[in-house]
């Protein structure tokens, strides 16, 4: 059940400075798919929500390309994400997280912006994101900022437990989030497992990207996984020990799934999967993401 709040939607990023500087407690609105279902379900009591969609001179719902990469507004929404072709070509692995995402009435709905600072660690656009190794704009009522995207999750320990949450100051907003482009003969591509019933967020997920894919001395790669720790993370030595590789042979990835499985730090509890499965899983998500890299891309939908 809903508790009364109040709504406020500005019209423009001086006025959302002006009001949030006035409200003791709020929180951001913008598909509201994370931020409803809290408060409905009691779990976040709020009595000032602020609408951002409202706001025109942001460009908040848009898709810019620039020369050198792409700029997604906050508020772009996973169905704009699904059906943009430059990023289903460029930002493959993104376009394949998109296409799993929900349904269509939540692709519709859900963005982008609500999906990062959400900070769920399971969440599609998380991994995803990470190997594009992107910047957060930040505009608020002490300028403009911006920041790694790594950087704007943040974990914290409080009494033994892991807080997560992001680099946001209150009177703060996620205008946009800056891709550079993956250099030419790069690929991506992104895997989840999920329960198979109704629909969820991943158990568990994984984003690769292979770099300068036809020349073994060059060759780099990024790896991020979702719900294997608390938030979002790279896997910087499994990277690293790929790249280091002259042949992705079987006893290499053999290799690089046992150190993947020894990085992962799943939480445990979680009602999607017990620890012992994401541990396992995520090396067979890693083997099966490096087979469909080199063996031929596919789209999933
Ligand atoms: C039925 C259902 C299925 C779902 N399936 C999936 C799934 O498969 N995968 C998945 O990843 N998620 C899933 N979700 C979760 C949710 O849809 C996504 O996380 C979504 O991207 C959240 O975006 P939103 O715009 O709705 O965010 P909101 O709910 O509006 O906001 C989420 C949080 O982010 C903050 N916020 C939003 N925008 C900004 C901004 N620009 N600046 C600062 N703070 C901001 C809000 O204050 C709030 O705290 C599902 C949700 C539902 C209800």
């Amino acid at each position: 059940m809903f508790l009364p709040f109040q709504y406020y939607d500005p019209g423009t990023l001086q006025e959302f400075i002006n009001l949030t500087q006035t409200l003791p407690n709020y929180q951001i609105l913008a598909g509201g798919t994370d931020l409803f279902v809290k408060m409905r379900n009691g779990w976040q009591h709020c009595e000032h929500v602020v609408d951002i969609k409202k706001i025109r001179d942001l460009q908040l719902q848009q898709i810019n390309i620039l020369p050198n990469g792409i700029e997604l507004g906050s508020l772009v929404n996973f169905t704009q994400i699904q059906t943009h072709p430059l990023i289903q070509q460029k930002f493959t692995a993104l376009h394949e997280s998109a296409c799993v995402m929900g349904c269509r009435e939540i692709r519709n709905r859900a963005t982008i912006g609500g999906n990062i600072c959400n900070a769920a660690s399971g969440a599609e656009g998380g991994s995803t994101m990470l190997i594009f190794d992107p910047i957060v704009h930040i505009a608020g009522k002490d300028g403009r900022r911006s920041m790694p995207l790594a950087e704007f999750y943040q974990a914290t320990e409080e009494r033994g437990k892991t807080k997560v949450g992001v680099a946001l100051k209150p009177g703060e907003l996620v205008t946009h989030f800056f891709l550079p482009f993956l250099p030419a003969k790069s690929n991506s591509t992104y895997i989840r497992r999920s329960r198979t019933q109704g629909m969820d967020l991943s158990s568990l997920n994984l984003a690769l990207a292979i770099i300068d894919a036809d020349i073994p001395e060059n060759r780099r790669f990024r790896i991020a996984g979702g719900a294997v720790a608390p938030l979002p993370c790279r896997f910087p030595k499994v990277e690293e020990f790929l790249a280091s590789q002259a042949t992705l042979s079987s006893e290499v990835i053999q290799a690089a799934k046992r150190l993947i499985q020894e990085a992962a730090n799943p939480r445990a509890g979680s009602k999607r999967a017990s620890v012992a499965y994401k541990k396992d899983q995520i090396g067979e998500l890693l083997e099966q993401a490096i087979h469909k890299l080199v063996n031929g891309h596919s789209c999933c939908c």
